[in-house]
């Protein structure tokens, strides 16, 4: 079973390497508007689009007309990329279960005033290659690259993109997962509360993204900002600029957050349970951090690295009541947002709201996931007893989810 991972990595061009990474923006761009015109008129005539092929054909036949003369400059499997996408963008469109757009037309320099044209080049034999601190790109050469991260493995796809006012490249390449593990060592249950930390039911607790909140703060100040220049003049091109540097650094910053910790996360146990965030959202956060969503970027992280890891993710059913509930005796409590401790009408036990939330959905994940036959529960071996509190279960087969990825 493989995954596909996506990273940005920053680019450091020369200014002719520049130039060129624009003009090839410029070619995406033209040769998507132009394949989209001609699927509306065929649309508009008998409901139907060109195929990839019929798309591909076109590319090549109008090569020699002195009008579509660019078309010969430009990378011809990145052409062949913008059609594949156009594809799929018009399949999408029109599919009952994708309740996508028609696909647009993109807009030229002239009227949006800003180069954010990207285009996409495809590693047909080994043509892209990233060696001494350069990424090789099909006809335009070696460009400097910072890889803060280590490359996984082969690369399939690259979209080169200027984006928050810096040239970047998102390498998409193709790993392979670990296999599941059989023995499954601990279970751990994950509560993320109203204040957006992330607090786990054996004592883990990740802090919240203050920082998120701030940012966002200047960027609606800014935004007002930005309404009352004239587009186009100077002030509002300098606002403009800075409203892109400021979405680059939460970009940047929800990314690095919710990377490092995911990554504490599944470091965190062997099996991991969540609940189910779209209801979670409903019912406690407020608006603009929903909107944000860096807790579901979070969930989706860690079932990633779960499952690369050979762990296992699991989110429990959408109505399930985990807040409130006593963890020695059962009793459940109705509690108001701003209650942080409760103590048990029935036991007396004084306890955290937040742990208590995790115990619990780590019990029920663990009953869902035992009826679901997915692991069974065994008594740990006299070696593991030492450590009392582990549990040790082991994996019966794998879950749905698995085995549909197997499948396809
Ligand atoms: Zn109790």
């Amino acid at each position: 079973m493989g995954k596909v991972l996506r990273y940005n990595y920053r680019l450091n061009p020369t200014p002719e390497q520049v130039a060129k990474l624009i003009e090839f923006g410029s070619y995406a761009r033209g040769i998507w508007n132009l394949l989209l015109s001609e699927n509306e008129r065929r649309y508009q005539y008998d409901k139907t689009f060109l195929s990839y092929n019929d798309m591909a054909t076109l590319l090549k036949e109008i090569k020699v007309f002195e009008e579509f003369a660019w078309v010969k400059s430009f990378d011809s499997a990145a052409a062949q990329q913008v059609a594949r996408d156009l594809e799929t963008a018009l399949k999408n469109a029109v599919s009952k279960e994708r309740l996508q757009r028609f696909p647009k037309h993109k807009a030229s320099y002239k009227k949006k005033k800003l180069h954010d044209d990207s285009f996409r080049a495809v590693n047909n034999s080994n043509c892209i290659r990233v060696e001494k601190g350069t990424i090789s790109i099909p006809k335009i050469g070696k460009v400097p690259i910072v890889l803060h991260r280590k490359l996984a493995s082969g690369i399939k796809t690259v979209t080169f993109q200027y984006r928050h006012g810096k040239w970047e490249c998102s390498i998409v390449q193709e790993v392979k997962c670990k296999t599941a593990r059989q023995v499954l060592q601990s279970i751990t249950g994950f509560d993320i509360n109203s204040k957006l930390s992330v607090v786990g039911s054996n004592g883990f607790e990740a802090p919240n993204p203050k920082f998120l909140k701030q940012s966002k703060q200047k960027l609606t100040h800014l935004q007002r900002q930005l309404a009352r220049r004239k587009k186009g003049s100077n002030r509002w091109r300098i606002t403009k600029e800075r409203i892109n540097k400021l979405h680059g650094k939460i970009s940047r910053q929800r990314l690095d957050f919710a990377h490092k910790t995911s990554h504490q996360i599944a470091n965190e146990s062997d099996i991991l349970v969540f609940e189910n965030l779209n209801v979670k959202g409903m019912q406690k956060f407020n608006g603009s951090m929903v909107a944000d969503n860096v807790m579901g970027l979070i969930t989706q992280l860690v079932k990633y690295k779960a499952e690369l890891e050979g762990k296992l993710y699991h989110e429990i059913g959408r109505f399930v009541k985990s807040t409130g509930i006593c963890t020695d005796c059962g009793q459940h409590h109705a509690l108001t947002l701003n209650k942080r401790n409760f103590t048990c009408s029935t036991c007396a036990t004084y306890q955290s709201r937040d742990l208590s939330a995790a115990i619990s959905i780590a019990r029920t994940g663990e009953i869902d996931l035992i009826a679901a036959g997915i692991v069974a529960r065994v008594t740990p071996t006299s070696q593991q007893k030492s450590a009392i509190k582990t549990k040790v279960f082991v994996l019966s087969k794998l879950g749905d989810g698995a085995e549909k990825k197997e499948a396809a």
